[in-house]
């Protein structure tokens, strides 16, 4: 296990990576600071670790992407927007990339896989990197994680066709969500913050993210 990495998975590949992120508007000197020292190639297999750093979205299996990291930039910078977050729901664990980068910024974070095998993995990796400040379970992330009660943030790296009822509800006053909607093809990042007496939504940009599925598999 390489955590500071070689070659093509060196600092300087990753600081690349990052000034790349920065050309393209990414801004928040925190979510900078910690994806430049997330070792980015524990996530994806050995024979794709060389492209690392690449600012490109990567297969993890099952079908499954590891998100571009321009889009993990900006969904994490989106999420601190309203200051510091304590408790954050993420909804697909995936490779665990993106659960790594907020268990650095967030108190807590609570994330929900739906595949097993994915989760395993995901939770062998942030073993590694020492980040036990995040609590996983294997469920269907539609209906969240109600008995930890609300969250000050809430990321979804999936896309439904609409916005889930049940994550709404556990968003706290003054939280935001994170979230890709729609079909395949025409989706949307949203942000949705929650007021005393209702929600506020704001798109953010075009995305193409694989899409939220219900049920839970091995
Ligand atoms: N954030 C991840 C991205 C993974 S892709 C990363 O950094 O690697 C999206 C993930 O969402 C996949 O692992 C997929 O299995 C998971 N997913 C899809 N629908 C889900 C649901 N209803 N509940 C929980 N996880 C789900």
């Amino acid at each position: 296990m390489n955590l500071a990495g070689i070659g093509m998975t060196s600092q300087r590949t990753r600081d690349r990576l990052i000034q790349r992120l920065v050309e393209q508007g990414v801004g928040d000197l925190r979510v900078l600071d910690v994806m430049r020292k997330t070792p980015r190639h524990l996530f994806v297999d050995e024979a794709l670790s060389h492209r690392a750093y690449e600012d490109t979205a990567l297969p993890i299996g099952r079908n499954q992407t590891l998100s571009q990291p321009y889009i993990v930039a900006r969904m994490t910078e989106a999420l601190l927007q309203a200051g510091t977050v304590n408790k954050v729901l993420e909804v697909g664990t995936g490779s665990g990339y993106q659960t790594a980068v907020l268990a650095q910024l967030a108190g807590r974070v609570y994330t929900l896989e739906r595949i097993r095998s994915l989760q395993d993995r995901a939770r062998q990796r942030l073993r590694q990197l020492k980040l036990y400040n995040v609590m996983m379970r294997h469920a269907d992330g539609f209906s969240g994680w109600p008995e930890e009660g609300e969250y000050d943030g809430i990321l979804v790296t999936a896309a439904p066709a609409e916005i889930p009822q049940g994550l709404l509800r556990q968003l706290a006053v003054g939280g935001r969500m994170i979230i890709p909607v729609g079909p395949d093809g025409h989706q949307l990042l949203v942000c949705v913050t929650r007021k005393e007496a209702g929600y506020n939504e704001q798109v953010l940009e075009p995305v193409r993210f694989v899409p939220l599925l219900s049920g839970i598999i091995e």
